[in-house]
């Protein structure tokens, strides 16, 4: 082997010569040399197997090769070359006389052919200078292609596998599985409040999250599990060769926690937490789609009992989620279609027995039955629904108010629940001011009633729109008041001017001591304060004692009324006996 005339420019060209003979090699080289004028680099090889390791251990840019070998055929040793490096070009060269050989080895791949005894400078210089740069053109097309496939099979932003690229190696490691007789777990991840990260740091803090969550995930992984992007704040990763649901379990715990450790965002710090839903294969489903589709149902349940958590699939599930989805599409048309309807139930003066107000509690008519606003007031939380829905009792509520006071002379108080949603949404002071200018009700007649659980994370928002209530002049009621966590801390720090007391201590008071002791001490606590008390559900003549004895004036309750449609309260209102006045004329109370 021997080198000859190197060269370092770029365009220099790497040739491997591969002749037996060495009077023609030198010839050749010769020729090469002065065809290039200097800048072609060539490794001779004198047989097939030193070719072929130089070609294996080298880079070359084109192969020389003599089609009469000693050790091997030449089609043979063409054959060996393109599988040993692929993409580089071979020219053959043969005797005149070997026509049918050369037209072979074109078949076989070939790039081009040279008869040896026409073989001068300019030809090799034309044809070396063609193969280089057909081989250095496919070479970019290739480099292109490849590029190009990747966009196509990737997230650009996180540089993982995108959905299409997933599915087809889910359904390849489920074929395995199959194969092997191994468990492939699947786990699909939903980020809780990315929105707000996006909305309050900004869309570029937003990605550097998203990037470092990819990187969490990659790093729980090993190489030949799978890890995808499927769009937005969603996730999913195939764990390959589980044994059992506990190793998934366990798997998705420790990837729930370390999702939910800190996060540093161009030097601010976050939290953030994943719902996870999980699948495994076989047992939940045969193939990767409705693998995918399992995990993505255990998610939403995850999801929908407060996020952070990570749910197997169960049978069923998809039936709820069904269920689900037809109730928030039912509920879009509800308020346009008319079939979201008010109830009113009363809440009267104990001592006077005059009825106050009533509270405005929301139905929806779907199909022949009423649904619970339980049910549904979540899913309009939810899916941002619940502004709009807010909006419409709101209106509705202030008017009927209104129509009450052409009925009867004494003015009547309307209670309106308001979700979280609402409190969050900014503009939601003016809208309140908006509407009881339209409607022409009195603003300290209408109590807002809050629950303690909408406003427990009370952040600035929350609190600036308290306050903003505040000066618009309506009341503000804490409602199931002594449920949450930190009862005594929002009547510290926020604008309370009602307590609505829960009804769990007043059915409780029956019974227990303790309850008796804590209804006592709130309304105690609350008169101190100057702030006023509604106890709810009361449902007995024992109850209503009770509470009559530890000083409480308003009540609410089945006993004194239960929530009716418009006209029947109404007709109760102008009732020489409306159904408080039994039980409130009961002498045992007094
Ligand atoms: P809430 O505001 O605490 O309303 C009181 C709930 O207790 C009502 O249930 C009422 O029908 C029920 N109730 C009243 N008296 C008694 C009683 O003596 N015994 C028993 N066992 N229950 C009694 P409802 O109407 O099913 O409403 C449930 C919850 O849904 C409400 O609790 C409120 O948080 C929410 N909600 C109702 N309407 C609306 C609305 O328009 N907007 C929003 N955001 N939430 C609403
Ligand atoms: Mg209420
Ligand atoms: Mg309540």
């Amino acid at each position: 082997m021997r080198n000859l005339a190197p060269a370092d420019s770029n365009s220099r060209i790497s040739v491997l010569l591969v002749e037996d003979d060495a009077e023609e090699a030198l010839r050749i080289m010769e020729m090469l040399a002065a065809a290039r004028a200097g800048s072609v680099l060539v490794s001779h090889a004198e047989g097939v197997e030193s070719a072929l390791r130089m070609l294996i251990e080298g880079s070359y840019d084109v192969v020389l090769l003599d089609l009469t070998l000693p050790d091997g055929s030449g089609i043979d040793a063409l054959l060996r070359a393109k599988v040993a490096a692929a993409s580089v070009p071979v020219l053959v060269m043969a005797d005149e006389d070997n026509g049918p050989q050369a037209l072979q080895a074109l078949r076989a791949g070939a790039q081009d052919y040279l008869v040896k005894s026409e073989l001068d400078t300019q030809l090799v210089a034309r044809t070396l200078r063609h193969a280089v740069e057909r081989h250095r053109m496919l070479r970019h097309l290739n480099e292109v292609q490849q590029r190009e496939h990747f966009l196509a099979t990737h997230d650009s932003l996180t540089g993982l596998p995108n959905r299409i690229s997933f599915q087809r190696g889910l359904q390849a490691a489920l074929e395995d599985a199959e194969r092997e007789g191994t468990w492939v777990g699947l786990f699909f991840f939903d980020l809780d409040g990315f929105k707000a990260v996006n909305d309050n740091l900004g869309h570029a803090a937003g990605d550097a999250l998203l990037r470092e969550v990819a990187e969490r995930l990659r790093n729980a992984t090993r190489k030949s599990d799978l890890v995808a992007r499927l769009g937005g704040d969603e996730f999913v990763v195939a764990v390959k060769h589980i044994h059992d649901a506990h190793a998934a379990a366990t798997w998705a715990e420790d990837i729930r926690r370390q999702i939910g450790q800190r996060y540093v965002l161009e030097g601010t710090e976050c939290w953030l937490t994943a719902s996870i839903g999980t699948a495994v294969y076989p047992g939940d489903a045969e193939d990767a789609e409705l693998l995918t589709r399992c995990a993505d149902t255990a998610m939403y349940h995850a999801k929908a009992q407060g996020a952070n958590r990570v749910r197997f699939y169960e049978d069923g599930m998809n039936a709820a989620i069904a269920e689900r989805f037809r109730l928030v599409n039912g509920l879009r048309d509800a308020v346009a279609s008319g079939h979201l309807v008010l109830h009113f139930q009363p809440q009267v003066d104990l001592l006077s027995a005059d009825l106050v107000g009533a509270e405005a509690l929301l139905r929806w008519r779907h199909g022949d039955r009423l649904v619970s606003p339980s049910v549904f007031v979540p899913i309009a939380e939810q899916t941002g629904l619940a502004v709009s829905l807010g909006e419409w009792v709101l209106r509705e509520a202030c008017e009927s108010a209104m129509r009450w006071h052409s009925i009867q002379s004494r003015p009547l108080r309307i209670g309106v629940n308001v979700s979280g949603r609402q409190l969050s949404d900014e503009p939601f002071p003016s809208r309140v001011a908006a509407i009881l200018q339209e409607t022409g009700l009195p603003p300290d007649r209408l109590d807002l009633e809050l629950t303690e659980t909408s406003v427990i994370d009370a952040n600035a928002t929350t609190l600036a729109t308290l306050c903003g209530l505040r000066d618009v002049g309506v009341r503000i009621a804490m409602d199931d008041f002594g449920t949450g966590y930190s009862s005594l801390t929002l009547l510290r720090e926020l604008p309370v001017d009602a307590l609505k007391i829960d009804q769990s201590f007043i059915h409780g008071a029956a019974t227990s001591e303790r309850d008796i002791a804590l209804v006592g001490g709130m309304l105690r606590m609350a008169q101190e304060l100057g702030i006023t008390t509604i106890c709810e559900g009361v449902e007995t003549p024992e109850q209503l004692q009770l509470l009559r004895v530890r000083g409480c004036r308003l009540v609410q309750g089945y006993l004194l009324g239960k929530p009716v449609g418009q006209a029947e309260f109404e007709e109760q209102i102008v009732a020489s006996q409306p159904p408080w006045s039994g039980p409130l004329s009961d002498p045992a109370l007094f």
